[in-house]
């Protein structure tokens, strides 16, 4: 098939490379990671993949911030996060209701919640903007899935969490899970707005782009 070279074509194909390539994702290094000191393994498990961060600070959240954050009015993915939490109760005897007192999924994801704000203010936090080829998808993989003891070895919540939602539900708190990273586009977008609303995210190029994208030959 003949390639299409007209200008508009070219226009739209650069426009795709590019934002493909400049992909932005929000990620945190939560309260736990910080403590534990793994600010530099992770941000070195960020880099090595050949992705860069173009902001980033420490804080302690507010309530209010970790309430726009995750969209605890949002009653479906409230009941989603009681869904996660009964992921921990496989293979295990107790039934929901044993365990959490409740077998509602949104009942839970209500405690879920509670526990979720005093984790994510237990201390700082480390909020970062990473830009790169799939970034939002990238991150993901290298975080893992929510329930450390369900993530692979070699990702971030597998290599330094077995937690569990069954053991952390009965001891009233949040799965100590280390990392958060946007799902997908609408969470990246929204989630880089909320954190870095009006503050300067950086422009500039790795050493490797040159190697990773070929421009020495
Ligand atoms: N969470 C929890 N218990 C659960 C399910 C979730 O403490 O049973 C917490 C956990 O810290 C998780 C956060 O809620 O990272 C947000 O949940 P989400 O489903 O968005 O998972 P993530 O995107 O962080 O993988
Ligand atoms: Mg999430």
């Amino acid at each position: 098939m003949a390639k299409n070279t007209t200008k508009d074509y070219d226009a739209k194909l650069n426009k795709t490379v590019f934002s493909v390539k400049h992909q932005r994702t929000f990620c945190m290094i939560k309260p736990d990671g910080v403590m534990r000191g793994l600010i530099g393994e992770i941000i070195r498990r960020i880099e090595k993949a050949g992705l860069k961060v173009v902001a980033m600070k420490m804080i302690i959240p507010t309530e209010e911030l970790i309430k726009k954050h995750y969209p605890t009015s949002d009653e479906a993915w409230v009941a989603r996060l009681g869904v996660k939490a009964k992921k921990g109760l496989e293979g295990s005897p107790l039934t929901a209701k044993d365990a959490y007192g409740t077998d509602n999924d949104k009942e839970l994801g209500d405690s879920v919640v509670v526990s979720l704000i005093q984790y994510m203010q237990s201390g700082p936090v480390v909020a970062m903007v990473v830009e790169g080829i799939q970034a939002i998808n990238m991150v993901r993989k290298l975080a893992g899935p929510t329930l450390p003891f369900m993530a692979e070895m070699g990702t971030i919540r597998g290599d330094f969490s077995v937690d569990s939602p069954l053991v952390a539900n009965i001891e009233g708190r949040s799965i100590h899970n280390l990392f958060h990273a946007s799902e997908n586009p609408v969470e990246a977008e929204n989630e880089i707005k909320l954190w870095f609303d009006g503050e300067i995210i950086c422009d500039y190029s790795l050493g490797n782009d040159d190697i990773m994208y070929c421009k020495h030959y």
